[in-house]
């Protein structure tokens, strides 16, 4: 049976949204944690707060920094692998940096990991389920992605690389590898200039500008607190059966896209208007969205009894909270 109890984390990408809190939840636990990011689009403002804990260390670097991995992997005994190109918008603007960063990045992790026998979770994403239209997405269930010429999907398929690969030195080299897939993850922290719908649409309600709703806004999506998220996380980090699987991470309370602009407008008592934006207009000519995305998350509840523990509303009171504060409101 594998290892179940680490005491030494490293966290690529935990400069990053979910890494911070992630981070933050950890050394409350008395773990020893390691962050590598770059700032592309971390900041040291997550992690403000640890950068003098004597059990945080902080490493800018590049994951591709195969001295630098090298060298942080040898001191971890689990790796939480959360660096990548997220956000729609800077993927579609960025689809290059989107496909190196994702799979040699991983390739990275793995061949460090490798080498020191450490566990290694590799963060992956609903988006992999592309355009799947059995709802709730299941983990076992086949993938339907759009043509190569949307930039959109090259995320979608570095993503399923790196599971490839995960599970390819699991099966070949017996590496101790997990893989979760996030739904839509929000929280406090989290900014919207690179796609984001929730942080966006709480910004333009409190100052007044129109919410603007893309496409016809009957998409529907499932948003997830980041701490019951990193909750998650840590259960697969710690179970001793959670290796050689993939698993969805989200919560299952649906929303449209419509609704949720109503209902940001209506706790923020906003005058602003709601408009909508085509597609093409917001992204790209030819660009393609899900219309539902929702997890199955029945195989990480049966290992963990995790569930979601906080609503859409709870959510949408923490995001409000601290967008005024950032406004000064
Ligand atoms: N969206 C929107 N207005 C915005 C930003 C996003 O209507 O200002 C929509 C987006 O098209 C998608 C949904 O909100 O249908 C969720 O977008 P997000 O980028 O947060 O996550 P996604 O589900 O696309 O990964």
């Amino acid at each position: 049976m594998a290892q179940s109890t680490f005491e030494s984390y490293l966290i690529t990408g935990g400069a990053g949204f979910v890494g911070s809190y992630l981070a933050e939840a950890l050394i409350k636990k008395g773990k020893r944690v390691a962050v590598i990011d770059d700032l592309s689009t971390g900041r040291v403002e997550n992690i403000a707060p640890l950068l003098s804990h004597p059990n945080f260390h902080f490493a800018r670097a590049t994951i591709m920094d195969s001295i630098v991995m090298d060298r942080l992997v040898s001191q971890a005994d689990i790796v939480v692998h959360l660096a990548a190109a997220v956000g729609v918008q800077l993927i579609v603007e960025h689809p290059v940096h989107t496909i190196e960063t994702n799979i040699m990045g991983t390739e990275s992790v793995l061949k460090s990991a490798l080498r020191y026998g450490c566990r290694v979770l590799i963060a992956s994403t609903s988006e992999v389920y592309g355009k799947g239209y059995r709802i709730p997405f299941n983990e076992t269930d086949d993938v339907l992605l759009g043509a190569t010429d949307k930039h959109r999907w090259a995320y979608a398929a570095s993503k399923m690389v790196d599971e490839f690969l995960g599970l390819a030195y699991l099966d070949e080299f017996g590496l101790d590898v997990v893989l979760f897939r996030l739904f839509n993850t929000v929280g406090p922290r989290q900014r919207g200039q690179y796609g984001m719908v929730i942080p966006r649409f709480m910004q333009q309600a409190l100052k007044g500008e129109p919410i603007t709703v893309y496409g016809d806004g009957t998409q529907r999506r499932c948003f997830g607190h980041v701490k019951d998220v990193i909750q998650a996380i840590i259960g697969l980090a710690e179970h001793p059966e959670a290796p050689g699987y993939v698993y969805n991470i989200g919560s299952t309370e649906e929303v449209s896209i419509n609704e949720l602009a109503a209902r940001i407008k209506d706790i923020t008592q906003t005058h602003s208007e709601i408009i909508h934006i085509p597609y093409s207009k917001a992204y790209a000519p030819g660009f393609e969205d899900m219309a539902r995305r929702v997890p199955d998350t029945s195989r990480i509840q049966n290992l963990l009894g995790w569930q979601p523990q906080y609503t859409l509303d709870d959510i949408l009171n923490d995001v409000m909270v601290y967008e005024q504060q950032q406004l000064g409101l």
